[in-house]
């Protein structure tokens, strides 16, 4: 573990404070990236003071890295704050509420178990689908809704395995217990490299693997991975499509947009294929906001979170979008929920609807 040094932060006139969704949900400039930084340096200085607890600021943070995207001394603001959870981990202070972002892995293998059941395909499949816990905890349908989709867009021996991990492990990260992140990455790679392929539900997943195999040594093979946004956007790449009547603001999640893939635009929204048009962001490309459900915030600070994704949606319909459509279904799904007592806000749909709602519009189906 590196040693935060929290030094090199300027502490200028607070370039990150509005980039911070835990701002941005509260109101609060004192959990900006800045005031964070700020109780981390006096508690280094001076560790026994009794003012502000080092896990009063720690799991103020969903690491979206937007606060070091706009920071002119790139301050790694998320990084230290979460090698912080770390040490409180390791010094066994994390607090009871931090502990809640682990998800209960039994009642998950029961939901996947469920989902197996409604796609009834008894046989091995060459392709395995991995939904995770953010996606499990949507539900069996929700899992057997994308494994019908893959199958629509030609992915057909696509299929679950009941046996296999339910969570990548990223939550475990989120607490500060890195041990018990990267053995469930290594359980996942096991596990996984009987199977020709894995279609990763989230991109949070796939962001926490590709995280874990750039801190890995070890060599070993890692089964081809494929992340399920860009293999359902690449199924809808056709001009002659029937486009979908929406004025649309694309949600990649601060995974993609600063992590994953920051240069890529699905070619099928770039090109206007699907849809009347696609409305550019307040925030977009590498500056796009967070929705407020990351690195555990949605456990830690429910309304926070929500009230984060609120803001993000009055951005989006301030540019005149009427539909947002998120890469990431854990965050569609977190913006519905922030979206429940507010009708006049867009409309949220993940890649999985969205895709639906495509194949159907193209075969002459009703929207
Ligand atoms: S993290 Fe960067 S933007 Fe924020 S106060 Fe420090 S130097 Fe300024
Ligand atoms: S990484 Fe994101 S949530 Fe964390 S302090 Fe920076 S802007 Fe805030």
């Amino acid at each position: 573990m590196t040693h935060h040094d929290t030094t090199t932060c300027v502490f200028c006139p607070d370039l990150c404070l509005y980039s911070c969704p835990t701002v941005r949900g509260s109101g609060n400039s004192s959990s900006s990236p800045f005031a964070k930084v700020s109780v981390l340096h006096w508690l280094n200085r001076f560790p026994d003071s009794s003012g502000t607890k080092a896990e009063d600021v720690a799991y103020l943070c969903t690491n979206c890295g937007l606060c070091t995207e706009v920071c002119l001394h790139d301050q790694p603001v998320g990084q230290w704050l979460f090698e912080k959870r770390q040490e409180l981990f390791s010094e066994r202070k994390v607090p009871a509420q931090a502990l809640r972002m682990c998800p209960d892995e039994d009642s998950l293998r029961q939901t996947l178990v469920e989902s197996a059941e409604l796609i009834n395909s008894s046989k091995t499949p060459s392709i395995v689908f991995f939904p995770g816990c953010d996606m499990l905890k949507q539900g069996p349908e929700k899992v057997a809704q994308v494994v019908e989709v893959l199958d629509r867009v030609g992915i057909h021996d696509v299929g679950l395995d009941v046996d296999g991990p339910v969570c990548c492990g990223a939550p475990w990260r989120d607490v500060g217990d890195e041990a018990g992140f990267l053995s469930r990455i290594a359980t996942w790679h096991r596990r996984f490299e009987r199977f020709e392929g894995v279609v990763v539900a989230e991109p949070r997943c796939s962001r926490a693997l590709k995280d874990a195999s750039v801190e890995s040594s070890r060599k070993r093979r890692y089964p081809q991975t494929f992340q399920l946004w860009k293999v359902l956007t690449r199924s809808l790449r056709s001009p002659s499509r029937k486009k979908i009547p929406h004025v649309v603001s694309l949600h990649k999640s601060c995974h993609i947009a600063r992590h994953l893939e920051p240069h890529i635009m699905p070619e099928c929204l770039s090109e206007g294929f699907v849809i009347e048009r696609t409305q550019e962001n307040v925030f977009s490309g590498r500056q796009e906001q967070c929705c407020g459900h990351a690195g555990g915030f949605s456990e830690w600070a429910e309304e926070n979170a929500l009230r984060a994704g609120e803001v993000l949606m009055e951005e989006a319909s301030s540019t005149g979008a009427d539909q947002i459509l998120s890469l990431a279904p854990a965050c569609a799904h977190h913006l519905r929920r922030a979206r429940a007592n507010r009708t006049d806000l867009p409309d949220i749909i993940d890649i999985v609807e969205f895709t639906q709602k495509a194949l159907d519009a193209g075969t002459g189906k009703q929207e």
